[in-house]
Protein backbone atom coordinates (compact mmCIF):
# COMPACT_ATOMS: atom_id res chain seq x y z
CA UNK A 1 0.00 0.00 0.00
CA UNK A 2 1.27 3.48 -0.74
CA UNK A 3 0.04 4.97 2.11
CA UNK A 4 1.62 2.62 5.14
CA UNK A 5 4.88 1.87 2.70
CA UNK A 6 4.61 6.49 3.36
CA UNK A 7 4.28 5.86 6.90
CA UNK A 8 6.72 3.04 7.25
CA UNK A 9 9.43 5.25 5.62
CA UNK A 10 9.45 7.71 8.27
CA UNK A 11 12.35 7.90 10.00
CA UNK A 12 12.34 7.74 13.41
CA UNK A 13 13.73 11.07 14.16
CA UNK A 14 11.19 12.97 11.96
CA UNK A 15 9.46 16.07 13.48
CA UNK A 16 5.76 15.96 13.13
CA UNK A 17 3.49 17.85 10.93
CA UNK A 18 0.35 18.86 9.13
CA UNK A 19 -1.74 17.16 6.86
CA UNK A 20 0.14 19.10 4.13
CA UNK A 21 3.82 18.18 6.01
CA UNK A 22 4.65 21.52 7.43
CA UNK A 23 6.55 21.03 10.28
CA UNK A 24 4.74 21.58 13.88
CA UNK A 25 6.54 23.24 16.77
CA UNK A 26 3.89 22.25 19.92
CA UNK A 27 1.50 19.42 19.07
CA UNK A 28 0.21 19.50 22.90
CA UNK A 29 -0.99 23.40 23.59
CA UNK A 30 -3.56 25.07 21.85
CA UNK A 31 -3.00 28.66 20.41
CA UNK A 32 -4.60 31.09 23.00
CA UNK A 33 -4.42 34.88 23.79
CA UNK A 34 -3.18 34.44 27.42
CA UNK A 35 -3.07 31.23 29.62
CA UNK A 36 -6.83 31.72 30.26
CA UNK A 37 -7.69 33.22 26.86
CA UNK A 38 -9.98 32.09 23.87
CA UNK A 39 -8.35 30.34 20.86
CA UNK A 40 -7.19 31.96 17.99
CA UNK A 41 -8.81 30.95 14.66
CA UNK A 42 -4.94 31.30 13.32
CA UNK A 43 -4.26 28.30 14.82
CA UNK A 44 -4.15 26.34 12.00
CA UNK A 45 -2.00 23.25 13.61
CA UNK A 46 -5.45 22.52 16.02
CA UNK A 47 -8.18 23.41 12.89
CA UNK A 48 -6.21 20.74 10.75
CA UNK A 49 -6.04 18.31 13.70
CA UNK A 50 -9.66 18.78 14.71
CA UNK A 51 -10.89 19.49 10.84
CA UNK A 52 -9.73 15.86 9.72
CA UNK A 53 -10.67 14.09 12.80
CA UNK A 54 -14.44 14.98 12.51
CA UNK A 55 -14.64 13.91 8.74
CA UNK A 56 -12.78 10.50 10.22
CA UNK A 57 -15.70 7.92 9.35
CA UNK A 58 -17.48 7.35 6.00
CA UNK A 59 -20.59 6.63 6.14
CA UNK A 60 -21.40 2.38 7.29
CA UNK A 61 -21.80 0.40 4.27
CA UNK A 62 -26.38 -0.22 4.54
CA UNK A 63 -25.22 -4.00 4.92
CA UNK A 64 -22.07 -6.19 5.41
CA UNK A 65 -20.89 -3.02 7.65
CA UNK A 66 -18.76 -5.18 10.32
CA UNK A 67 -16.54 -6.98 8.60
CA UNK A 68 -12.58 -8.20 8.46
CA UNK A 69 -9.97 -8.71 5.81
CA UNK A 70 -6.61 -10.13 4.87
CA UNK A 71 -4.78 -10.57 1.41
CA UNK A 72 -3.17 -13.59 -0.39
CA UNK A 73 -2.74 -14.89 -3.25
CA UNK A 74 -4.78 -17.73 -5.69
CA UNK A 75 -3.01 -20.46 -7.51
CA UNK A 76 -4.65 -22.79 -10.42
CA UNK A 77 -4.02 -26.16 -9.70
CA UNK A 78 -6.27 -27.26 -12.15
CA UNK A 79 -6.97 -26.91 -15.93
CA UNK A 80 -10.19 -25.43 -16.58
CA UNK A 81 -9.36 -23.69 -19.97
CA UNK A 82 -11.81 -25.56 -21.90
CA UNK A 83 -14.63 -23.80 -19.89
CA UNK A 84 -13.22 -20.12 -19.54
CA UNK A 85 -9.96 -17.93 -21.48
CA UNK A 86 -10.34 -15.84 -18.73
CA UNK A 87 -6.10 -15.40 -18.04
CA UNK A 88 -6.66 -15.31 -14.14
CA UNK A 89 -7.41 -19.60 -14.64
CA UNK A 90 -4.92 -19.59 -17.43
CA UNK A 91 -1.98 -22.35 -16.64
CA UNK A 92 -1.51 -24.47 -13.45
CA UNK A 93 0.75 -22.84 -11.00
CA UNK A 94 -0.49 -19.34 -12.28
CA UNK A 95 -0.67 -17.18 -9.04
CA UNK A 96 -3.06 -14.43 -8.55
CA UNK A 97 -3.15 -11.66 -5.73
CA UNK A 98 -6.57 -11.80 -3.67
CA UNK A 99 -7.96 -9.37 -1.16
CA UNK A 100 -10.78 -10.83 0.74
CA UNK A 101 -13.35 -9.70 3.00
CA UNK A 102 -15.60 -11.13 5.61
CA UNK A 103 -18.48 -9.97 7.26
CA UNK A 104 -21.64 -10.65 9.23
CA UNK A 105 -24.87 -8.88 7.04
CA UNK A 106 -27.27 -7.08 9.20
CA UNK A 107 -25.37 -5.54 11.85
CA UNK A 108 -23.75 -2.12 12.31
CA UNK A 109 -20.02 -1.95 12.72
CA UNK A 110 -19.90 -2.16 16.12
CA UNK A 111 -22.23 -5.52 16.35
CA UNK A 112 -20.99 -8.50 17.60
CA UNK A 113 -19.32 -11.17 15.18
CA UNK A 114 -21.29 -14.38 16.77
CA UNK A 115 -24.84 -13.26 15.74
CA UNK A 116 -26.70 -15.79 13.54
CA UNK A 117 -26.17 -14.00 10.37
CA UNK A 118 -25.02 -15.15 6.61
CA UNK A 119 -21.59 -14.51 6.27
CA UNK A 120 -19.92 -11.94 3.37
CA UNK A 121 -17.27 -13.42 1.88
CA UNK A 122 -15.88 -11.10 -0.93
CA UNK A 123 -12.85 -12.37 -3.03
CA UNK A 124 -11.11 -9.51 -5.08
CA UNK A 125 -9.00 -11.04 -7.94
CA UNK A 126 -6.12 -8.30 -8.97
CA UNK A 127 -5.99 -10.67 -12.31
CA UNK A 128 -3.82 -9.24 -15.53
CA UNK A 129 -6.98 -8.11 -17.12
CA UNK A 130 -7.99 -5.93 -14.36
CA UNK A 131 -10.00 -6.35 -10.94
CA UNK A 132 -12.36 -9.69 -10.57
CA UNK A 133 -14.75 -9.38 -7.63
CA UNK A 134 -16.45 -12.70 -6.67
CA UNK A 135 -18.93 -11.35 -3.95
CA UNK A 136 -20.24 -13.73 -2.47
CA UNK A 137 -21.47 -15.31 0.80
CA UNK A 138 -21.24 -18.81 3.31
CA UNK A 139 -24.18 -20.00 1.67
CA UNK A 140 -24.71 -21.18 -1.75
CA UNK A 141 -28.08 -19.82 -1.91
CA UNK A 142 -30.52 -16.25 -0.58
CA UNK A 143 -33.52 -15.46 0.82
CA UNK A 144 -34.79 -14.07 -2.85
CA UNK A 145 -35.01 -13.98 -6.06
CA UNK A 146 -36.20 -11.33 -7.46
CA UNK A 147 -33.36 -8.10 -6.52
CA UNK A 148 -36.57 -5.65 -6.57
CA UNK A 149 -36.82 -7.30 -3.03
CA UNK A 150 -33.60 -6.55 -1.71
CA UNK A 151 -34.34 -3.60 -0.30
CA UNK A 152 -37.11 -4.33 1.34
CA UNK A 153 -35.59 -7.51 2.42
CA UNK A 154 -32.93 -5.64 4.73
CA UNK A 155 -35.40 -2.97 6.22
CA UNK A 156 -36.82 -6.04 7.66
CA UNK A 157 -34.06 -7.66 8.80
CA UNK A 158 -32.44 -4.23 10.64
CA UNK A 159 -33.58 -2.17 12.92
CA UNK A 160 -37.74 -0.37 13.56
CA UNK A 161 -37.69 2.94 12.07
CA UNK A 162 -39.36 4.02 15.19
CA UNK A 163 -38.06 2.20 18.29
CA UNK A 164 -35.12 1.33 16.45
CA UNK A 165 -34.78 -2.21 17.66
CA UNK A 166 -34.47 -4.93 15.58
CA UNK A 167 -37.94 -6.37 15.41
CA UNK A 168 -39.07 -10.03 15.15
CA UNK A 169 -42.39 -9.02 13.40
CA UNK A 170 -40.35 -7.60 10.79
CA UNK A 171 -38.05 -10.20 10.15
CA UNK A 172 -40.92 -12.91 10.18
CA UNK A 173 -43.59 -10.98 8.23
CA UNK A 174 -41.13 -10.69 5.67
CA UNK A 175 -39.84 -14.43 5.63
CA UNK A 176 -43.65 -15.74 5.94
CA UNK A 177 -45.44 -13.51 3.17
CA UNK A 178 -41.81 -14.61 0.96
CA UNK A 179 -41.85 -18.72 0.88
CA UNK A 180 -38.73 -18.42 -1.76
CA UNK A 181 -36.96 -17.45 1.61
CA UNK A 182 -37.47 -20.97 2.96
CA UNK A 183 -34.00 -22.71 1.86
CA UNK A 184 -32.09 -19.78 3.01
CA UNK A 185 -33.83 -19.49 6.43
CA UNK A 186 -33.51 -23.31 7.34
CA UNK A 187 -29.61 -23.08 6.54
CA UNK A 188 -29.66 -19.91 8.24
CA UNK A 189 -30.99 -21.51 11.87
CA UNK A 190 -29.18 -24.86 10.77
CA UNK A 191 -25.55 -25.30 12.82
CA UNK A 192 -23.88 -23.50 10.17
CA UNK A 193 -25.95 -19.97 10.35
CA UNK A 194 -23.31 -19.06 13.49
CA UNK A 195 -19.67 -20.16 11.99
CA UNK A 196 -17.17 -20.38 14.36
CA UNK A 197 -15.19 -16.96 12.71
CA UNK A 198 -14.64 -17.00 9.27
CA UNK A 199 -11.60 -19.77 8.57
CA UNK A 200 -13.96 -22.36 9.48
CA UNK A 201 -16.72 -21.74 6.66
CA UNK A 202 -17.00 -22.56 3.07
CA UNK A 203 -17.52 -19.44 0.45
CA UNK A 204 -19.84 -19.45 -2.72
CA UNK A 205 -20.08 -17.18 -5.65
CA UNK A 206 -23.93 -18.29 -4.96
CA UNK A 207 -25.29 -16.58 -8.71
CA UNK A 208 -24.67 -18.47 -11.66
CA UNK A 209 -21.98 -17.17 -14.15
CA UNK A 210 -21.62 -17.72 -17.60
CA UNK A 211 -17.73 -18.70 -18.44
CA UNK A 212 -16.62 -18.35 -22.43
CA UNK A 213 -13.54 -19.89 -23.73
CA UNK A 214 -11.12 -18.71 -26.27
CA UNK A 215 -13.57 -19.92 -29.06
CA UNK A 216 -16.52 -18.33 -28.14
CA UNK A 217 -18.17 -21.40 -26.67
CA UNK A 218 -19.92 -20.70 -23.43
CA UNK A 219 -21.03 -22.70 -20.39
CA UNK A 220 -23.27 -21.81 -16.85
CA UNK A 221 -20.71 -21.97 -13.67
CA UNK A 222 -21.26 -21.55 -9.93
CA UNK A 223 -18.08 -20.83 -7.79
CA UNK A 224 -17.58 -22.72 -4.46
CA UNK A 225 -14.26 -21.96 -2.11
CA UNK A 226 -14.28 -25.25 0.56
CA UNK A 227 -12.10 -24.39 4.00
CA UNK A 228 -9.16 -26.80 4.17
CA UNK A 229 -9.70 -25.83 8.17
CA UNK A 230 -13.04 -27.81 7.77
CA UNK A 231 -16.35 -26.93 9.32
CA UNK A 232 -16.31 -25.65 12.38
CA UNK A 233 -19.57 -23.60 14.17
CA UNK A 234 -20.50 -22.39 17.61
CA UNK A 235 -23.17 -23.63 19.65
CA UNK A 236 -26.05 -20.85 20.23
CA UNK A 237 -24.49 -20.67 24.02
CA UNK A 238 -21.14 -20.62 23.13
CA UNK A 239 -22.20 -18.12 20.47
CA UNK A 240 -24.16 -16.02 23.11
CA UNK A 241 -21.55 -15.90 25.89
CA UNK A 242 -18.70 -14.65 23.02
CA UNK A 243 -21.66 -11.67 21.91
CA UNK A 244 -20.70 -10.53 25.67
CA UNK A 245 -17.09 -11.75 26.40
CA UNK A 246 -15.65 -11.09 22.75
CA UNK A 247 -17.43 -9.24 20.13
CA UNK A 248 -15.22 -8.97 17.78
CA UNK A 249 -14.12 -12.96 17.96
CA UNK A 250 -14.28 -13.30 14.13
CA UNK A 251 -12.00 -10.73 13.36
CA UNK A 252 -9.91 -11.47 16.29
CA UNK A 253 -9.58 -15.08 15.21
CA UNK A 254 -8.64 -14.40 11.63
CA UNK A 255 -5.89 -11.88 12.44
CA UNK A 256 -3.70 -13.86 14.95
CA UNK A 257 -3.95 -16.84 12.88
CA UNK A 258 -2.45 -14.99 9.97
CA UNK A 259 0.09 -13.38 12.54
CA UNK A 260 1.06 -16.53 13.46
CA UNK A 261 1.57 -17.49 9.93
CA UNK A 262 -1.33 -20.38 10.21
CA UNK A 263 -2.39 -18.98 7.02
CA UNK A 264 -5.85 -20.66 6.04
CA UNK A 265 -6.92 -21.78 2.68
CA UNK A 266 -9.40 -22.62 0.73
CA UNK A 267 -10.22 -25.07 -2.58
CA UNK A 268 -11.91 -23.44 -5.03
CA UNK A 269 -14.23 -25.56 -7.32
CA UNK A 270 -16.85 -24.89 -9.95
CA UNK A 271 -19.96 -26.52 -11.16
CA UNK A 272 -20.37 -26.15 -14.61
CA UNK A 273 -24.22 -26.45 -16.59
CA UNK A 274 -24.60 -26.42 -20.49
CA UNK A 275 -26.79 -24.34 -22.15
CA UNK A 276 -28.71 -27.56 -23.45
CA UNK A 277 -28.97 -28.60 -19.71
CA UNK A 278 -29.84 -25.22 -19.01
CA UNK A 279 -32.83 -25.74 -21.43
CA UNK A 280 -33.94 -28.87 -19.54
CA UNK A 281 -33.36 -28.34 -15.95
CA UNK A 282 -35.72 -29.02 -13.60
CA UNK A 283 -35.17 -26.04 -12.01
CA UNK A 284 -34.74 -22.32 -13.01
CA UNK A 285 -30.78 -22.64 -12.82
CA UNK A 286 -30.68 -18.83 -12.33
CA UNK A 287 -32.82 -19.02 -9.52
CA UNK A 288 -30.50 -17.65 -6.61
CA UNK A 289 -33.27 -19.71 -3.63
CA UNK A 290 -31.62 -22.91 -5.74
CA UNK A 291 -28.09 -24.77 -5.33
CA UNK A 292 -27.42 -27.03 -8.44
CA UNK A 293 -27.57 -30.59 -6.79
CA UNK A 294 -23.74 -31.94 -6.79
CA UNK A 295 -24.92 -35.22 -8.29
CA UNK A 296 -25.70 -33.80 -11.66
CA UNK A 297 -23.51 -31.38 -11.44
CA UNK A 298 -20.40 -32.23 -10.08
CA UNK A 299 -17.93 -30.22 -8.32
CA UNK A 300 -14.53 -29.33 -10.50
CA UNK A 301 -11.64 -28.74 -8.64
CA UNK A 302 -9.59 -25.30 -10.07
CA UNK A 303 -7.42 -23.87 -7.14
CA UNK A 304 -6.52 -22.58 -4.25
CA UNK A 305 -7.04 -19.25 -1.98
CA UNK A 306 -4.73 -18.57 0.15
CA UNK A 307 -4.61 -15.70 3.05
CA UNK A 308 -1.05 -14.63 4.12
CA UNK A 309 -1.04 -11.02 5.11
CA UNK A 310 -2.94 -9.05 7.55
CA UNK A 311 -4.54 -5.05 7.08
CA UNK A 312 -1.72 -2.83 7.57
CA UNK A 313 -4.16 -0.54 7.74
CA UNK A 314 -7.54 -1.64 8.55
CA UNK A 315 -9.40 1.65 7.51
CA UNK A 316 -7.46 2.11 3.80
CA UNK A 317 -7.21 -1.42 3.23
CA UNK A 318 -10.66 -3.05 4.37
CA UNK A 319 -13.28 -0.42 5.33
CA UNK A 320 -12.64 1.08 1.85
CA UNK A 321 -12.22 -1.60 0.15
CA UNK A 322 -15.34 -2.02 -2.85
CA UNK A 323 -16.17 -5.06 -4.42
CA UNK A 324 -17.96 -4.94 -7.17
CA UNK A 325 -19.76 -8.14 -8.91
CA UNK A 326 -19.58 -6.29 -12.40
CA UNK A 327 -16.11 -6.25 -12.06
CA UNK A 328 -15.43 -9.19 -14.49
CA UNK A 329 -12.72 -9.77 -16.70
CA UNK A 330 -12.88 -11.68 -20.65
CA UNK A 331 -14.32 -14.96 -20.26
CA UNK A 332 -16.61 -14.59 -16.78
CA UNK A 333 -19.59 -13.14 -17.98
CA UNK A 334 -22.87 -12.65 -16.13
CA UNK A 335 -26.18 -14.91 -16.68
CA UNK A 336 -29.48 -13.10 -16.16
CA UNK A 337 -29.95 -14.66 -12.78
CA UNK A 338 -32.04 -11.57 -11.18
CA UNK A 339 -30.36 -10.94 -7.93
CA UNK A 340 -26.85 -10.83 -10.16
CA UNK A 341 -28.46 -8.54 -12.59
CA UNK A 342 -29.60 -6.09 -9.44
CA UNK A 343 -26.01 -6.57 -8.35
CA UNK A 344 -24.18 -5.18 -10.83
CA UNK A 345 -26.24 -1.77 -10.67
CA UNK A 346 -26.11 -1.19 -7.00
CA UNK A 347 -22.95 -2.54 -5.66
CA UNK A 348 -20.74 0.34 -7.89
CA UNK A 349 -23.93 2.84 -6.94
CA UNK A 350 -23.23 1.93 -3.71
CA UNK A 351 -19.04 2.39 -3.60
CA UNK A 352 -19.71 6.10 -6.28
CA UNK A 353 -22.23 6.89 -3.20
CA UNK A 354 -20.22 5.63 -0.01
CA UNK A 355 -16.27 6.63 -1.71
CA UNK A 356 -16.94 9.24 -4.17
CA UNK A 357 -16.62 8.45 -8.48
CA UNK A 358 -13.04 7.73 -7.90
CA UNK A 359 -13.37 5.01 -5.43
CA UNK A 360 -11.88 2.81 -8.01
CA UNK A 361 -8.35 5.02 -7.54
CA UNK A 362 -7.77 3.93 -4.10
CA UNK A 363 -5.01 1.72 -3.66
CA UNK A 364 -6.86 -1.56 -2.56
CA UNK A 365 -9.30 -1.33 -5.04
CA UNK A 366 -7.55 0.23 -8.46
CA UNK A 367 -5.55 -3.27 -10.92
CA UNK A 368 -2.31 -3.62 -10.26
CA UNK A 369 0.39 -5.87 -11.60
CA UNK A 370 0.16 -6.11 -15.60
CA UNK A 371 -3.00 -5.01 -15.33
CA UNK A 372 -3.54 -1.03 -15.71
CA UNK A 373 -6.56 1.38 -16.42
CA UNK A 374 -6.22 3.33 -20.09
CA UNK A 375 -9.15 4.97 -20.66
CA UNK A 376 -11.08 8.90 -21.16
CA UNK A 377 -12.71 9.39 -18.00
CA UNK A 378 -11.52 12.39 -16.28
CA UNK A 379 -12.11 14.68 -12.92
CA UNK A 380 -14.16 14.06 -10.00
CA UNK A 381 -13.76 13.89 -6.48
CA UNK A 382 -11.00 13.08 -5.23
CA UNK A 383 -9.16 12.22 -8.87
CA UNK A 384 -5.67 11.04 -8.60
CA UNK A 385 -4.96 9.16 -12.12
CA UNK A 386 -6.49 10.74 -15.02
CA UNK A 387 -5.89 10.41 -18.90
CA UNK A 388 -2.92 12.59 -19.69
CA UNK A 389 -3.51 16.42 -20.55
CA UNK A 390 -1.38 16.82 -23.51
CA UNK A 391 -3.64 14.25 -25.37
CA UNK A 392 -7.26 14.21 -26.13
CA UNK A 393 -9.59 13.22 -23.83
CA UNK A 394 -12.35 12.11 -26.03
CA UNK A 395 -12.91 9.21 -28.40
CA UNK A 396 -12.83 8.34 -30.38
CA UNK A 397 -9.67 10.60 -31.91
CA UNK A 398 -7.21 10.97 -34.91
CA UNK A 399 -3.99 10.99 -32.09
CA UNK A 400 -3.66 8.81 -29.66
CA UNK A 401 -4.38 5.01 -28.38
CA UNK A 402 -5.78 3.76 -25.60
CA UNK A 403 -8.22 1.67 -28.49
CA UNK A 404 -11.08 -0.80 -27.85
CA UNK A 405 -10.44 -4.20 -28.89
CA UNK A 406 -13.37 -6.44 -29.92
CA UNK A 407 -11.70 -9.38 -29.02
CA UNK A 408 -12.69 -8.30 -25.38
CA UNK A 409 -16.00 -8.04 -26.02
CA UNK A 410 -19.26 -9.88 -24.13
CA UNK A 411 -20.03 -13.47 -26.02
CA UNK A 412 -23.41 -12.35 -28.24
CA UNK A 413 -26.44 -14.12 -27.00
CA UNK A 414 -29.80 -14.50 -27.67
CA UNK A 415 -32.73 -13.31 -25.41
CA UNK A 416 -36.77 -13.53 -25.95
CA UNK A 417 -39.61 -13.57 -24.21
CA UNK A 418 -42.39 -10.61 -23.27
CA UNK A 419 -40.86 -8.04 -21.38
CA UNK A 420 -43.25 -7.74 -18.40
CA UNK A 421 -42.78 -7.62 -14.62
CA UNK A 422 -42.83 -11.90 -14.29
CA UNK A 423 -44.13 -12.87 -11.20
CA UNK A 424 -41.52 -15.83 -9.45
CA UNK A 425 -43.05 -16.16 -6.20
CA UNK A 426 -45.08 -19.16 -7.15
CA UNK A 427 -42.17 -20.85 -8.41
CA UNK A 428 -41.23 -24.39 -6.34
CA UNK A 429 -40.20 -22.83 -2.85
CA UNK A 430 -40.17 -25.91 -1.32
CA UNK A 431 -38.66 -29.18 -2.85
CA UNK A 432 -35.11 -28.61 -2.57
CA UNK A 433 -35.12 -27.45 1.18
CA UNK A 434 -37.26 -30.85 1.67
CA UNK A 435 -34.54 -32.46 0.51
CA UNK A 436 -32.04 -30.27 3.01
CA UNK A 437 -34.24 -30.94 5.80
CA UNK A 438 -34.85 -34.86 5.43
CA UNK A 439 -32.13 -35.92 3.63
CA UNK A 440 -28.70 -33.39 4.30
CA UNK A 441 -29.31 -32.21 7.82
CA UNK A 442 -28.99 -35.59 10.74
CA UNK A 443 -31.58 -35.76 12.85
CA UNK A 444 -29.70 -33.99 15.65
CA UNK A 445 -29.45 -30.99 13.16
CA UNK A 446 -32.73 -30.90 12.35
CA UNK A 447 -34.18 -30.96 16.00
CA UNK A 448 -31.85 -27.75 16.76
CA UNK A 449 -33.36 -26.28 13.18
CA UNK A 450 -36.29 -26.55 14.89
CA UNK A 451 -35.41 -25.07 18.28
CA UNK A 452 -33.48 -22.23 16.73
CA UNK A 453 -36.09 -21.18 14.83
CA UNK A 454 -38.72 -21.37 17.52
CA UNK A 455 -36.40 -19.67 19.85
CA UNK A 456 -36.79 -16.65 17.09
CA UNK A 457 -40.23 -16.90 15.74
CA UNK A 458 -41.80 -17.00 19.14
CA UNK A 459 -41.61 -12.84 19.32
CA UNK A 460 -43.13 -12.71 16.30
CA UNK A 461 -47.25 -12.05 16.71
CA UNK A 462 -49.18 -15.18 16.18
CA UNK A 463 -50.76 -14.53 13.42
CA UNK A 464 -47.13 -14.48 11.69
CA UNK A 465 -46.53 -17.47 13.50
CA UNK A 466 -49.00 -19.19 11.93
CA UNK A 467 -47.93 -18.32 8.65
CA UNK A 468 -44.72 -18.70 9.09
CA UNK A 469 -45.24 -22.65 9.92
CA UNK A 470 -47.77 -23.35 7.53
CA UNK A 471 -44.70 -22.74 5.03
CA UNK A 472 -42.67 -25.11 7.06
CA UNK A 473 -45.47 -27.52 6.70
CA UNK A 474 -45.44 -27.37 3.22
CA UNK A 475 -42.11 -28.23 3.21
CA UNK A 476 -42.42 -31.31 5.27
CA UNK A 477 -45.09 -31.95 7.85
CA UNK A 478 -42.63 -32.73 10.29
CA UNK A 479 -40.79 -29.57 9.86
CA UNK A 480 -44.37 -27.53 10.54
CA UNK A 481 -45.42 -29.53 13.44
CA UNK A 482 -42.53 -29.37 14.99
CA UNK A 483 -41.73 -26.06 14.95
CA UNK A 484 -45.49 -25.77 15.88
CA UNK A 485 -45.32 -27.58 19.21
CA UNK A 486 -42.14 -25.67 20.36
CA UNK A 487 -44.03 -22.36 19.40
CA UNK A 488 -46.86 -23.65 21.80
CA UNK A 489 -44.62 -24.27 24.73
CA UNK A 490 -42.88 -21.20 24.18
CA UNK A 491 -46.44 -19.15 23.78
CA UNK A 492 -47.59 -21.12 27.01
CA UNK A 493 -44.77 -20.51 29.38
CA UNK A 494 -45.45 -16.74 28.59
CA UNK A 495 -42.22 -14.04 28.29
CA UNK A 496 -43.28 -13.34 24.84
CA UNK A 497 -41.78 -9.77 23.74
CA UNK A 498 -44.34 -7.24 23.28
CA UNK A 499 -45.37 -6.49 20.01
CA UNK A 500 -42.43 -3.19 19.36
CA UNK A 501 -44.76 -0.95 16.57
CA UNK A 502 -47.99 0.20 16.23
CA UNK A 503 -48.84 -1.44 12.89
CA UNK A 504 -52.29 -2.62 12.22
CA UNK A 505 -52.30 -6.06 10.36
CA UNK A 506 -53.81 -5.31 6.88
CA UNK A 507 -54.57 -8.84 5.81
CA UNK A 508 -55.30 -9.75 2.47
P1 LIG B 1 -25.36 -33.43 -1.65
O1 LIG B 1 -25.63 -34.45 -0.59
O2 LIG B 1 -24.39 -33.76 -2.70
O3 LIG B 1 -24.90 -32.03 -1.00
C1 LIG B 1 -25.20 -31.70 0.27
C2 LIG B 1 -24.33 -30.52 0.57
O4 LIG B 1 -24.94 -29.86 1.63
C3 LIG B 1 -22.95 -30.88 1.10
O5 LIG B 1 -22.04 -31.15 0.10
C4 LIG B 1 -22.61 -29.65 1.86
O6 LIG B 1 -22.22 -28.62 0.98
C5 LIG B 1 -23.94 -29.19 2.35
N1 LIG B 1 -24.17 -29.51 3.74
C6 LIG B 1 -23.89 -30.63 4.40
N2 LIG B 1 -24.26 -30.53 5.68
C7 LIG B 1 -24.79 -29.31 5.81
C8 LIG B 1 -25.33 -28.60 6.90
N3 LIG B 1 -25.42 -29.17 8.10
N4 LIG B 1 -25.79 -27.37 6.70
C9 LIG B 1 -25.69 -26.80 5.47
N5 LIG B 1 -25.19 -27.42 4.41
C10 LIG B 1 -24.75 -28.66 4.58
O7 LIG B 1 -26.75 -33.11 -2.23
P2 LIG B 1 -27.24 -31.95 -3.15
O8 LIG B 1 -26.15 -31.27 -3.88
O9 LIG B 1 -28.36 -32.53 -3.94
O10 LIG B 1 -27.82 -30.96 -2.09
C11 LIG B 1 -28.82 -31.37 -1.20
C12 LIG B 1 -29.20 -30.20 -0.39
O11 LIG B 1 -28.04 -29.81 0.32
C13 LIG B 1 -29.60 -28.99 -1.23
O12 LIG B 1 -30.96 -28.92 -1.48
C14 LIG B 1 -29.13 -27.88 -0.39
O13 LIG B 1 -30.14 -27.55 0.51
C15 LIG B 1 -27.95 -28.42 0.38
N6 LIG B 1 -26.66 -27.92 -0.13
C16 LIG B 1 -26.24 -28.15 -1.40
C17 LIG B 1 -25.11 -27.53 -1.86
C18 LIG B 1 -24.73 -27.67 -3.27
O14 LIG B 1 -23.92 -26.86 -3.74
N7 LIG B 1 -25.24 -28.63 -3.98
C19 LIG B 1 -24.30 -26.71 -0.98
C20 LIG B 1 -24.81 -26.56 0.32
C21 LIG B 1 -25.96 -27.15 0.70
P3 LIG B 1 -20.75 -28.10 0.91
O15 LIG B 1 -20.00 -29.30 0.46
O16 LIG B 1 -20.78 -27.01 -0.07
O17 LIG B 1 -20.41 -27.69 2.29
Amino acid sequence: MEQSKQRAEIPDSSVLTTGAGIPIGDKLNVLTAGPRGPLLVQDTVFIDEMAHFDRERIPERVVHAKGAGAFGYFEVTHDITQYTKAKVFEGIGKKTNIAVRFSTVAGELGSADTVRDPRGFAVKFYTDEGIWDLVGNNTPIFFIRDAILFPSFIHSQKRNPQTNLKDPDMVWDFWSLRPESLHQVTFLFSDRGIPDGYRYMNGYGSHTFRLVNAQGEAVYCKFHYKSNQGIRNLSVKEAEKLVVKDPDYATRDLFQAIAKKDFPSWTMYIQVMTFKQAETCSFNPFDLTKVWPHNEYPLIPVGKLLLNRNPQNYFAEVEQIAFDPSNMPPGIEASPDKMLQGRLFSYPDTHRHRLGANYLHLPVNCPRGSAHVSNYQQGGPMCIFSAPCNVPNYYPNSFTSPRDDRKCNEQAFRTAGDVERHDSSTEDNVSQVRVFYNETLSEAERQRVCENIALHLKDAQIFIQKRAVKNFQAVDPDYGARIQALLEKHNKAGGKKEPLHSYTPCLH
